[in-house]
């Protein structure tokens, strides 16, 4: 336990010093390029780290080795080097709407679609689909722009500025690149748990299609970062293919994202309640 403790407390010094650098090096903010004061950012808003709660005063988080070593921690994972106050105000509405549709009202929004007595997909004719989709491309945008080990899966490269316009300008159309499709995890019992667990975004490839996969609680999406299509099947089932928002049903219990976070949390000790959170 100490060497997991040890090395996260080491990670928060590193960061605080790391702020101070970038401040008094007249660093910018990442998204309107100005020299101003940053501020502590999210990139998965902490609202979807909250929800994760493990049963007791702890939060839950798990990675990959990618990411570094899994690990329990407090408090979600913020980047002090990325956006000024002002900034980071732009993305505060959508990240307010994708907690509301993801955690706190998905069950009022959505309702299951059945295949014989199978739950296969949830549907929901009320959500504001754009706006849904403009929040899961503004946290990719940060992810990618983050400096943090948790978010080095994610590289927008080149697709890194239309990724900002999408937060910038809301009267546009946001470009085809960006397409994403949504998991949700039904999960029973002592499950719960580890279905709202956040773990790092990994990017992986569908077809010729690059696409990342984000976890955002019970819900997994895909989105698309590229030119290429989708898979038919996905392309008729992505946010704003069809009137109608749905996500696939996702049995957690039998998916490999259920054997790695159980064995990560079944491995990793508790974070002591007294530590300062990061
Ligand atoms: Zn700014």
């Amino acid at each position: 336990m100490p060497h997991v403790a040890g090395e996260v407390q080491a990670y928060s010094m590193a960061s605080s010093k790391l702020v101070k650098l970038r401040m008094s090096a007249g660093y910018s903010c990442r998204l309107c390029n100005q020299q101003r004061n940053l501020v502590k950012a999210h990139a998965i808003p902490e609202a979807f780290f909250r929800a994760s709660k493990s049963g007791s005063e702890h939060l839950l988080m798990v990675g990959n080795t990618r990411a570094g070593a899994p690990r329990r921690m407090p408090i979600g994972v913020y980047d002090p080097g990325i956006l000024c106050g002002d900034c980071e105000t732009l993305f505060g509405e959508y990240d307010d709407y994708g907690a509301k549709v993801l955690l706190s009202r998905f069950d009022e929004l959505f309702s299951p679609v059945y295949s014989g007595a199978k739950t296969i997909a949830f549907e929901s004719t009320s959500v504001d689909q754009d706006k849904l989709l403009r929040f899961i491309v503004s946290v990719l945008w940060r992810a990618s722009v983050s400096t943090l080990p948790f978010y080095s899966g994610v590289d927008l490269a080149g697709f890194a500025n239309q990724a900002a316009r999408v937060v910038l300008n809301p009267d546009q159309e946001v470009p085809s690149v960006f397409e994403a499709v949504l998991w949700r995890w039904h999960a029973i019992g002592g499950m719960q748990t580890y279905a709202g667990s956040i773990a790092n975004p990994v990017r992986q490839r569908i077809g010729i299609a690059n696409v990342y996969r984000l976890y955002l609680g019970q819900t997994m999406t895909i989105i698309k970062v590229s030119g290429s299509r989708l898979p038919p099947a996905m392309e008729s089932l992505r946010i704003g293919a069809q009137s109608s928002l749905f996500a696939i049903a996702g049995d957690f219990a039998s998916s490999k994202d259920f054997e790695t976070m159980v064995s990560i949390v079944r491995n990793s000790p508790r974070w002591p309640s007294k530590r300062k959170p990061i």
